[in-house]
């Protein structure tokens, strides 16, 4: 098998099942109690906070740990609303559905919500967050790096726009948390999401960073854990293995970053030059190490997807939740992509365990899948 699908999650390592081992066997005390197992439990999710809050140079006690980066989404809309008393959001089109959905329910409930375009390569322009601030703005929510078409947003002036304007500052980092250097000082972000499962972490372990100093209104009310402000028993094996995941990621970042982005760009440029009526989606520098995404003229995404599988190939037409609703992409639709060639897309995302064989094996099966397909046409 050659996986090539880890914007949608991730293989978990071996020193991540490690930590976490210990805490789904004999340390199973709940780390709010007071005997010494749980005193064991209850420092292991400290030393995971220390861990995760060093990878955005942030402070321990401005992470809180939740269940998912969609609750952590979730979380700071809603209760943006709540603690500044205003009613809008100002967010993109492009933003993953844990934001867009949850911007619909809000709407239905009383809300507004502004949806800036982003450019045809996928990035928001920090101008277009200026002209959209209004004084019943509650929030600005714009992703650090898109999950189709790994486009990278410039976050730092889009929050100095927020704060010279008095507005707070959200921003879904879940596909770049572990993946590029983030400094939640340098960036000017009030609130970031990330997810453990995106960087070779569990499943089911989230964080949201909250700035020294805001009172965020709690999503889940319940017992006091994570200082009372996320309620429910702390899940110790998966909050363990997000530190442990958030601590591999930070060494050597910048080698991997490099490596990748070389597999990337090969892949990129082959197939640009050797598979006719190919194109390239988002940015060509600004974006994740990665992500590749493609379109193929006159030729379905899915129906590509099919053929590499059977090669025993694993890539996706782009967002996971929405491969099976049939509709064209929302992300490739913003960017002023054609429906023919939003659905001709498909996404192949690297990570540190790819290798060139697979990318190589990867770009054959690919070049005769998309000559096949072309052929019945
Ligand atoms: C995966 C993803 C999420 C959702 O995170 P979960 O932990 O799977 O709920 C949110 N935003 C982006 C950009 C993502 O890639």
């Amino acid at each position: 098998m050659i996986y090539l699908d880890n914007a949608a999650t991730t293989r978990l390592t071996e020193p991540v099942l490690e930590v976490m081992l210990p805490f789904l066997t004999s340390e199973y005390a709940n780390p709010s109690a007071a005997y010494g197992s749980a005193r064991r439990a209850g420092s292991a999710v400290e030393r995971a906070r220390e861990q995760c809050a060093a990878l955005i140079a942030a402070e321990p006690g401005e992470i809180v740990f939740t269940g998912s980066g969609t609750e952590s989404d979730n979380w700071v809309l809603r209760s943006a609303l709540l603690l500044t008393g205003k009613r809008r959001i100002v967010t993109t089109k492009i933003e993953h559905h844990a934001i867009l959905r949850c911007c619909e329910q809000l709407e239905r409930e009383g809300a507004a919500v502004t949806y800036l375009d982003p450019d045809p390569e996928g990035i928001v322009s920090p101008e277009s967050v200026r002209e959209a601030l209004t004084d019943d703005t509650a929030l600005v929510s714009v992703m650090t790096a898109n999950n189709e078409i790994g486009s990278i947003q410039p976050i730092r002036e889009i929050g100095g726009i927020c704060r010279e304007r008095g507005v707070l500052f959200h921003t879904d980092a879940v596909q770049a948390y572990g993946h590029i250097p983030l400094d939640v000082g340098e960036m000017n972000v009030d609130f970031l999401s990330a997810s453990a499962h995106k960087l070779h972490g569990p499943k089911g372990a989230g964080l949201l960073y909250i700035r020294k100093g805001i009172a965020l209104p709690p999503l889940l009310f319940g017992g006091a854990q994570e200082d009372g402000r996320r309620a429910g028993t702390s899940n110790t094996a998966g909050i363990a293995g997000f530190g442990k995941a958030a601590e591999m990621a930070g060494e050597g970042m910048a080698e991997k970053s490099v490596r990748i982005t070389a597999l990337r760009d090969i892949l990129v440029r082959r197939i640009l030059k050797e598979i006719p009526g190919s194109s390239l989606n988002g940015h060509p520098v600004k974006r994740l190490p990665g992500n590749v995404n493609v379109s193929f003229a006159g030729i379905s995404g899915s129906e590509l997807l099919t053929l590499l599988d059977g090669q025993g190939i694993c890539a996706s037409t782009g967002a996971a939740c929405s491969s099976s609703s049939g509709k064209p992409s929302h992300v490739l639709t913003a960017v002023g992509k054609s429906r023919t060639r939003a659905n001709g897309a498909i996404r192949l995302s690297l990570s540190d365990e790819t290798t060139r064989e697979e990318v190589d094996a990867a770009f054959r099966a690919l070049k005769e899948s998309v000559s096949a397909l072309s052929m019945l046409n």
